[in-house]
């Protein structure tokens, strides 16, 4: 998997913007210099949501 296509290359300040579940990175903008800022993706963003719908924070504490 090639993902070094660009990077690097300019010398503006940019922000890298990596996935902190699957580390896909996502989205390279200015910002700080060699930053790596960590989110999630849209896919691990979608689980984690469902995870939290079907265990809501709270629930096991409410069930015996
Ligand atoms: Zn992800």
């Amino acid at each position: 998997m090639n993902e070094e296509k660009k990077q690097a290359d300019e010398s503006a300040e940019l922000m890298y913007v990596k996935c902190a579940y699957c580390g896909k990175w996502m989205d390279v903008k200015p910002g700080q210099m060699n930053w790596v800022s960590h989110g999630l993706c849209d896919d691990c963003l979608k689980k984690e949501l469902e995870k939290i719908r079907a265990h809501p924070p709270g629930a096991d504490n409410a069930t015996p």
